[in-house]
């Protein structure tokens, strides 16, 4: 496998949280906004219920194939975990930040 250097993880990781960060944005402000769109019908017009919940899940679904591809540890490509202001990788233990 080829290694990658301490200050390319860094600024590697450093992009992913950037990514993690807009993807969290984006879909928190969807799914938001569905239900304004729901709550609303007098503006947005009406939307049946299944509808709506059946978009916020397609949102959901998207953010976590998202988060399975980008929120990975550039040096080993293991999985991250929750924690998004991760230090070191628990698998390699590769500095991040
Ligand atoms: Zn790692």
């Amino acid at each position: 496998m080829h290694k990658i250097d301490d200050k390319q993880v860094r600024s590697e990781f450093w992009l992913r949280q950037g990514r993690q960060f807009l993807a969290i944005a984006i879909a928190l402000f969807i799914v938001i906004l569905l239900a304004i769109v729901h709550k609303r019908q007098d503006l947005f017009g009406e939307y049946s219920k299944s509808t709506i919940f059946a978009a916020q899940l397609a949102v959901i679904a998207a953010f976590i194939g998202f988060t399975a591809f980008n929120w990975r540890c550039p040096s080993c490509n293991k999985y991250l975990g929750r924690d998004i202001n991760k230090r070191f990788c628990r698998h390699c233990r590769a500095r991040l930040r």
